[in-house]
């Protein structure tokens, strides 16, 4: 022990000793840089029903929604989320059931609690017809979002949107597998990317060689459902080998498994649904009295993945994971007296305030949704 000791002194007066006479003779030493990282955050459907928004309207705002989920929106480069709603006041339709429509507000909070990109393609695109459709894309553009899946025409809806952080360039692309209304007509009027594998592959072929990744975001699944369809499964392997790296999947409103996989030498992921954000689903769900099962529509998860430089010319995804989420939501406790007034809130499972019962036994139904089969893993920060 003692000649370890000797050999370490040694060397730092080797090193500190020495170092003076030759500080003009040798360059400085090269500080180790940090490899180039960005950090990104994927959440499921917005979803605007009446009472998420009647309580928005009651607090001022949308953010005290989710604020429990904000800081790690804040610490993230990059917070994609599925808008499944269009933004068209102007239409002067309000949102009747199944048919959405949000306030003007949203935008603006959705971009304050640190959210940068949007999808734009899913079932509710076209609620608000196609005038809905383009003031959705004028609300997100003059509140500072991106947005993917549609745009004036397809060709602006087919260009892959580019968000650069920290040196790294990564294209986003979007489609659904779904419409409610289907307004797409000719290329050259409002355009929400319906889903064809093959135009889907070439898009995604191109966007590889203009951005370091490829994040694509597609609405599919069975309303539900926790297990992927054939198709999600065929759908995602040919988007891979065309140059994907991350598939964030949605619509099925329940939570569906995140795999890893490799393709060609690289790792890449599909979340095949990341389940509902914020809703006012399974509002009647009350865990004392119901089974765990009736409140999954409740369940979210935040999937957060880390994209890292490993050479001048490579960029991939280093890691990735998932921070649980449940909606909470009063509306059994208003119906028996035990509130006086509607509240709707993303909560983190993961944080102290929420270890307890039910919470755990919800943290535990995420992960088998989520992860099947394997540990839950240590928290994500
Ligand atoms: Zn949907």
């Amino acid at each position: 022990m003692n000649r370890r000791f000797l050999l370490a002194g040694f060397c730092v007066w080797m090193v500190l000793g020495c170092g003076s006479r030759q500080q003009s003779a040798l360059p400085p030493a090269p500080v180790p840089q940090e490899p180039e990282r960005v950090r990104l955050v994927a959440v499921g459907d917005i979803l605007m029903h009446f009472d998420v928004k009647r309580v928005a309207q009651r607090t001022g705002s949308f953010e005290p929604l989710w604020s429990d989920v904000e800081p790690l929106f804040q610490r993230a480069d990059i917070v994609f989320g599925n808008l499944e709603t269009p933004v068209a006041p102007l239409t002067g339709k309000r949102g009747v059931p199944y048919i959405f429509n949000a306030p003007i507000e949203l935008p603006g909070d959705l971009k304050r609690s640190g959210f940068t990109i949007l999808s734009t393609a899913n079932n509710h695109a076209y609620d608000q017809g196609t005038q809905g459709q383009l003031e959705t894309q004028t609300h997100l553009e003059s509140d500072g979002l991106a947005f993917i899946g549609s745009g004036k025409d397809k060709a602006s809806a087919m260009t892959p949107r580019i968000l650069e952080s920290h040196g790294i360039r990564i294209a986003f692309l979007a489609w659904t597998d779904l419409f409610n209304i289907d307004f797409n007509r000719e290329g050259k009027s409002p355009w929400v990317n319906h889903l064809v594998e093959e135009e889907a592959c070439v898009a995604v072929r191109a966007a590889r060689q203009q951005a370091d990744a490829v994040i694509v975001s597609i609405h599919w699944g069975v309303e539900d459902h926790h297990v992927p369809t054939d198709r999600q499964r065929e759908v995602a392997a040919k988007l891979f080998e065309a140059g994907a790296d991350l598939i964030l999947g949605h619509h099925p409103h329940v939570l569906q498994p995140l795999e890893t996989q490799e393709q060609n030498g690289r790792k890449v992921a599909v979340a095949y649904s990341l389940g509902n954000f914020i809703s006012n689903q399974n509002r009647t769900y009350a865990s004392e009295r119901m089974s765990l099962v009736q409140g999954d529509e409740r369940d979210g998860a935040a999937v957060v993945a880390t994209f890292v430089r490993k050479a001048p010319d490579r960029v991939e995804l280093e890691k990735i994971g998932y921070v649980p989420l449940w909606t909470e939501n009063n509306w059994w406790q208003m119906k028996t007296g035990g509130a006086s007034q509607r509240e709707i809130q993303v909560v983190r499972l993961d944080e102290a305030d929420h270890q307890g019962e039910p919470y755990a036994l919800r943290r535990t139904r995420i992960h088998e949704m989520m992860a099947p089969g394997e540990e839950i893993e240590p928290r994500v920060n």
